[in-house]
C-alpha cells in the first residue's frame, strides 16, 4: 500500500512518543512497575489517588528522563514543575495525570537518524518531558469493561517533537532508531510488546503550488499507536485521505482519529482538544525540582554510544560498509554478537556476511530474536574456522548453522553428528579418483580422444562417491593431475 503524492504537496508529521521508563517502582509511590502481575495488584492509595495521600518523586525517574532528554540533545532545564492534566476515564482513577507543561524536564533537541549516513535525516525535538501512565481497561465480553490499575502511576517520558517527517516510511525510521536509541543508552527496555512505545502522530498536507499563505488540511491526531507497523500503515492511509480531500478542495477537520488494523482504516473520534481543555494547573503536592547542573554534566558524560556514533565505529574500526553497519547498530544485541565474535577471532567480513544473511534468515523464517538462540559468538567463529580450515564446506556450513542455532551444541561435535566433513585428504582423494578411472575406462578414452567435458561427468562420480564431502577444488586438481598422467602414460606408449 503506497499513497501517491502530488509533487506540490507536503505531508508533515509530528510526534508524541510516550516511553515507560526502565524503574523497578512507579513514578510517586513505591509500588512496582512490573508487567503482567495479576490485575490490582500492584497499587496502593498514592497511585489511586485516595484523597490524602501523597506522591513522591521517583529520583530514577527523573535521572532516566534526562538521559532520554541528553540523548536526544536537549537542554534540561535548570528548574522544572509538575502540572495536573484534568481529564475524566475509567482508566484514571485519581481524574488528573500528573504530568509537564509549563517548565518541562527537557528542551530544544534534535536526533539524527537514517540506515547509513547517506541517508541521515534530523528531526528537530521540542520537548521531553515526565508524566505518570494511566491504567488499562480490559474489554470483555457481555459488554463488560474491566479495569487493570497496575499501570497508574508507571513513570514515562513524552517525547514531542515538531513536525519535520515527511512520510509513513520516514516516520517508521526514526521510531526504529528512537527505540535503538533509548535501549542503548538505557532510558528503556521499549518492550514494545508491553505498551512501552506508544506514539501520537499528528499529520496534515500542505499545497505548496498556492501563492500567498500555504493552503492545507487541518491537523488530525492518531493515538496510542504501539507498533512499527501500525504507524506505518496508519499514517499511509491517513496521508491519502488527506491528499483526497486536498484534490476536492477540502481541508477536514481537526480531530482525534483512530485506527482500526482490522479494518486498516483511522475512523473520527473526537474533535481534538486543546490545553485549555485539560485545566493544567500546578501540581501543588510536588515542589519544583531544581536539576543541578553537576548532575546533568555527569549523565552527559556517562551516556553510552549511540546507534549513530556505533554505526560510525563499526565502519571504522571493523571496516564493514555502511549499510551493514546500520543493520549491525539496529537491533543492540546484533551489533553486540558481532563484536564479540570479532574480539573471539572472527574476521569482520565474515561474521558480518553470515549475521547479514544465514543468521537473520533463520531469524526471520522461525521469528525469533538472536538472543534467544542458545549458539554463542564463539561458536560462530569456531565454525568459520571449520569452513577455513577445509573440514568443511561452506554449502555444509549453512547445514549445520541452523541445528547449531536450535540446539547450541559445538560446530565440530555437530558437524560429525551430521556426517558433515570434507575430505580433503590428497591420498583418500586419489584413491577414490583412480577407482572412478578404473570404473569408466569409456569416459577416460573419451578425454584422451580430446573430450575435455568428460572431465565434468567424472567429478560429478568423484562427488557422490564421497557423498558429496570431497573438497571440491581439491578433487578436481587431482582429478585434473590424474587425467594429465593418464594422457602422458599413453603418449608414452604410443
Ligand atoms: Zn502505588
Ligand atoms: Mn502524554
Amino acid at each position: 500500500m503506497t499513497a501517491r503524492i502530488p509533487e506540490e504537496y507536503q505531508v508533515k508529521i509530528g510526534l508524541e512518543i510516550h516511553v515507560a521508563l526502565a524503574t523497578e517502582t512507579k513514578m510517586f509511590c513505591s509500588c512496582s512497575t512490573a508487567f503482567g502481575d495479576p490485575p490490582n495488584t500492584n497499587v496502593c492509595p498514592v497511585c489511586l489517588g485516595v484523597p490524602g495521600s501523597l506522591p513522591v518523586l521517583n529520583r530514577r525517574a527523573v535521572e532516566l528522563g534526562m538521559i532520554c532528554g541528553l540523548a536526544l540533545d536537549c537542554e534540561v532545564n535548570p528548574q522544572m514543575h509538575f502540572e495536573r492534566k484534568n481529564y475524566h476515564y475509567p482508566d484514571l482513577a485519581k481524574g488528573y495525570q500528573i504530568s509537564q507543561l509549563v517548565a518541562p524536564l527537557a528542551e530544544g533537541g534534535h536526533f539524527t537518524f537514517g540506515v547509513s549516513e547517506s541517508q541521515e535525516r534530523t528531526v528537530r525535538i521540542r520537548r521531553v518531558h515526565l508524566e505518570e501512565d494511566a491504567g488499562k481497561l480490559l474489554h470483555g465480553h457481555r459488554q463488560q469493561t474491566l479495569v487493570d490499575f497496575n499501570r497508574c502511576g508507571v513513570p514515562l517520558a513524552e517525547i514531542v517533537t515538531e513536525p519535520d517527517l515527511h512520510s509513513a516510511s520516514e516516520t517508521r525510521a526514526f521510531l526504529e532508531e528512537l527505540r535503538a536509541l533509548l535501549r542503548a543508552v538505557g532510558a528503556s527496555e521499549v518492550r514494545m510488546e508491553e505498551g512501552e512505545l506508544r506514539c501520537d502522530t499528528n499529520v496534515n498536507v500542505l499545497d505548496q503550488s498556492t501563492d500567498g499563505p500555504k493552503d492545507g488540511t487541518e491537523i488530525t491526531e492518531l493515538k496510542n499507536l504501539n507498533s512499527f507497523r501500525g504507524v506505518e500503515h496508519a499514517l499511509l492511509w491517513e496521508i491519502k485521505r488527506h491528499v483526497e480531500a486536498l484534490q476536492r478542495g477540502d481541508t477536514l477537520t481537526h480531530e482525534t482519529r483512530h485506527w482500526d488494523e482490522d479494518a486498516g482504516v483511522t475512523i473520527s473520534a473526537r474533535a481534538k482538544e486543546e490545553a485549555h481543555d485539560y485545566r493544567y494547573f500546578p501540581e501543588p503536592d510536588l515542589p519544583a525540582v531544581s536539576l543541578d547542573p553537576g548532575w546533568v554534566d555527569r549523565l552527559g558524560e556517562e551516556m553510552s554510544e549511540t546507534p549513530r556514533q556505533r554505526r560510525r565505529r563499526l565502519q571504522q574500526q571493523y571496516g564493514v560498509d555502511d549499510y551493514t553497519a546500520g543493520v549491525l547498530v539496529s537491533e543492540d544485541d546484533l551489533g553486540d554478537f558481532f563484536e564479540e565474535a570479532v574480539s573471539s577471532g572472527g574476521d569482520p567480513g565474515e561474521v558480518a556476511n553470515w549475521l547479514m544473511s544465514e543468521v537473520q534468515g533463520y531469524l526471520n523464517a522461525e521469528e525469533i530474536a538472536l538472543h534467544e538462540l542458545s549458539v554463542t559468538p564463539q561458536q560462530l567463529v569456531a565454525m568459520l574456522q571449520l569452513v577455513d580450515s577445509g573440514k568443511i564446506s561452506g554449502k555444509m556450513a549453512k547445514e549445520l548453522w541452523p541445528r547449531m542455532a536450535e540446539t547450541g551444541k559445538d560446530p565440530d561435535q555437530l558437524a560429525q553428528e551430521m556426517g558433515l566433513q570434507q575430505i580433503s585428504d590428497e591420498e583418500q582423494l586419489q584413491g577414490v579418483i583412480r577407482q572412478v578411472l578404473q570404473e569408466h575406462p569409456d569416459a577416460v578414452s573419451d578425454y584422451l580422444a580430446g573430450k575435455d567435458r568428460v572431465v565434468g561427468f567424472l567429478m560429478g562420480q568423484v562427488m557422490q562417491k564421497t557423498q558429496g564431502q570431497a573438497t571440491p577444488q581439491l578433487a578436481n586438481e587431482k582429478l585434473r593431475e590424474a587425467l594429465t598422467e593418464a594422457k602422458e602414460g599413453k603418449g608414452e606408449e604410443d
